[in-house]
């Protein structure tokens, strides 16, 4: 499994949602998205840009973080 599926599903869990699909529901449209580091050991998550592929986790102090509409690919 990819580790953008794998940071998906973590996202799901984390935001209490019921899928990947409900997930991506919400943030569409939404000027937030939740957005996850892409280290495979951090699971560090917060409130981003939609459209954002390079944030700033503070765990990693890394531009790891991508957003869940990113991680699907779908912006
Ligand atoms: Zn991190």
């Amino acid at each position: 499994m990819h580790i953008e599926q794998l940071k998906l599903k973590r996202l799901v869990e984390t935001e209490g949602y019921s899928s990947i699909t409900s997930l991506l529901e919400a943030c569409v449209g939404d000027s937030v998205s939740p957005a996850i580091c892409t280290r495979p050991e951090c699971d560090y998550s917060e409130e981003m840009e939609p459209d954002q592929d390079h944030g700033w986790c503070p765990e990693c102090n890394a531009n790891t973080m991508k957003s869940a509409l990113v991680l699907a690919g779908m912006v």
